[in-house]
């Protein structure tokens, strides 16, 4: 196993997910996410780093509601 953030693949279309930068909001507060995207389907993939950090904080604010 040799699998760095940068060599994950789309399991549907086999293809390498390219980091894109995206601008997200959610409920008025808003942020810059760097989310791997695959090119062919769109399907986003949120990397453990993020899904610890900003997502986080979205569920938060999600039950909070
Ligand atoms: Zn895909």
């Amino acid at each position: 196993m040799n699998q760095s953030k940068d060599e994950i693949i789309c399991e549907k279309c086999r293809v390498h997910l390219v980091s894109t930068k995206t601008k997200l909001m959610y409920q008025g507060v808003r942020f810059d996410a760097e989310l791997l995207k695959c090119p062919k389907c769109g399907q986003a993939f949120v990397s453990e780093e993020l899904a610890q950090g900003k997502f986080h904080e979205i569920e938060i604010a999600l039950e909070d509601k």
